[in-house]
């Protein structure tokens, strides 16, 4: 099911990297070898860029209804492979099987989201001083993309960059994470299957210093869409800024789960084990803050350690690194539980928790991205609240409340871009926007319809008509 070798996809054809470099990419699981990914250079980034610029003017000519049916047969293609794509996530993440299905499901309802927009492309009309004259606002591509992504969920960050990407009459140059190589190349492939033009979509594999910095630095790249670190993201920022590209960002957070005095706190140690553990806490949304009201701490405390003591779908880390670089962070730290490397192959950390961490330390700001939490104490809501928004991110946070005035307040107060009340730290959908404020983003959302400001670009249109020449 997954090749050996993994090649670039460019102009529609499989090819390998022109200075025939490899990087090896292993199994989380259990470290052994999986396969070898091409590791392209500047030399094949270019070619793709080039494949992209051939055939952007074309893809762009057809209608937006016929790009969106493109877009459906794709996402009913995956569809009908769910099973061997999400396998081969299973390979390369290490993560469930039922997680990896789910993933794949989401990335198709991303599909369908986004194909439906074909007869929904809306415009805008609007008024002006001078008679007869109309204006019209329509949306126009911003021609070649660079889409960088990080690991995660492999294919719905995917699906969230190339539908709208490749709907909007864009083309495409995909550099999907070097953990991740094959399900971009077998999402690719379903691509070339169900009729999308070659050129339209392009995929270059390798590192994100190599491959993914020369498509950023590359000048005929109109937009630059990244999913991923906020260290990798000032970086792109910078960079692509220095030519004036287009940039959109969708970074890390250190997410707050807040518990109230009066929640309900079955209902709260279920959502937060969930937020903080499931995917090992690689998600951007992790609950990797849990914010409890001094009154019900002891109590709260004690449940969630248990429930994270007995949870068992977390996975593995994607890589030696991550976890290592992990283990070196909670250095010092007290930890109620986990907090060390299980005794088998792989990559694996135990769902750890931790305790009495002072708010202003390296450890409660960055993001670790695993499965690792902080208690915090609260003595009433503002305290609770200001300690969620004294963060250098913000993209989401929940509350756990009975009071529907705790809750709006929180809403109201709390510095993010989604807000949950008495569930997890996330639960987006594709209709919904996603990102985040502060260094979570830069201001873009992606999914739901805000995606398609990402992808294409106003431009007005002004037509007078002289009614003495009817
Ligand atoms: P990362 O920044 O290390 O890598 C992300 C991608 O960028 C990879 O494809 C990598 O090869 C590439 N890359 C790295 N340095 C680059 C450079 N200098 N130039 C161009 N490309 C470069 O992140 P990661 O470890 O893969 O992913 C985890 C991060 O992603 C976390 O911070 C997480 O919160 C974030 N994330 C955010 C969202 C969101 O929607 N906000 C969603 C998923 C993940």
């Amino acid at each position: 099911m997954v090749p050996d070798t993994i090649p670039n996809l460019i102009d529609g054809q499989a090819v390998l990297s022109r200075a025939a470099q490899w990087l090896n990419k292993v199994r989380p699981r259990d470290g052994t070898l999986l396969c070898r990914l091409v590791r392209s250079n500047g030399e094949d980034v270019a070619a793709a860029v080039e494949a992209a610029r051939r055939a952007q003017p074309a893809w762009a000519e057809r209608t937006a209804v016929a790009r969106g049916e493109r877009v459906r047969e794709i996402a009913l293609a995956l569809r009908e492979r769910r099973q061997e794509l999400s396998e081969a996530v299973v390979e390369e993440t290490g993560k469930p099987l039922q997680l990896a299905l789910g993933e794949t499901d989401a990335a198709v309802e991303m599909g369908l989201f986004v194909a439906g927009e074909g007869r929904r492309y809306h415009g805008r009309t609007t008024t002006a001083t001078m008679p007869h004259r109309t204006v019209m606002a329509v949306r126009q591509p911003v021609r070649v993309s660079g889409l960088i992504i990080s690991f995660n969920p492999p294919l719905p960050n995917v699906a969230w960059k190339v539908f709208p990407a490749v709907f909007c009459g864009n083309a495409a140059v995909l550099k999907p994470s070097e953990e991740t190589p094959v399900s971009a190349y077998l999402f690719a492939g379903l691509c070339t299957e169900a009729g999308l033009p070659p050129g339209v979509l392009n995929v270059v594999q390798g590192l994100g210093a190599e491959a993914g910095a020369a498509l950023v630095e590359h000048p005929d790249v109109d937009l630059v869409s990244f999913t991923g670190s906020a260290a990798s993201g000032r970086w792109i920022s910078e960079t692509a800024g220095r030519r004036l590209a287009k940039v959109c960002l969708e970074l890390g957070g250190k997410n707050a789960l807040v518990v109230c005095d009066d929640a309900d706190l079955e209902n709260s140690v279920r959502w937060a084990v969930a937020s903080a553990f499931s995917n090992a806490g690689q998600r951007c949304a992790s609950a990797s803050r849990i914010v409890v009201f001094d009154a019900v701490y002891e109590e709260f405390r004690d449940r969630f350690v248990e429930a994270s003591r007995s949870y068992e779908d977390a996975g593995p880390l994607i890589s030696e690194g991550a976890l290592e670089r992990i283990l070196g962070a909670l250095d010092g730290a007290v930890v109620l539980c986990g907090g060390e490397r299980l005794e088998r192959p792989g990559w694996w950390l135990a769902p750890t928790v931790l305790e009495s961490v002072d708010p202003e330390t390296e450890l409660s700001r960055t993001e670790l991205f695993g499965p690792v939490t902080i208690l915090f104490r609260a003595r009433d809501f503002d305290h609770a609240l200001s300690i969620v928004n004294d963060s250098p991110y913000g993209l989401t946070a929940s509350v756990h409340t009975q009071s529907l005035h705790r809750a709006m307040r929180f809403a109201e107060k709390v510095q993010a871009g989604v807000v949950v009340v008495n569930g997890g730290t996330h639960g987006s959908e594709p209709h919904m926007g996603f990102g985040g404020v502060k260094q979570s983003g830069t201001g873009w959302r992606e999914a739901g319809v805000e995606a398609l400001d990402v992808y294409s670009d106003w431009k007005y249109v002004n037509l007078i008509a002289d009614p003495s020449r009817v």
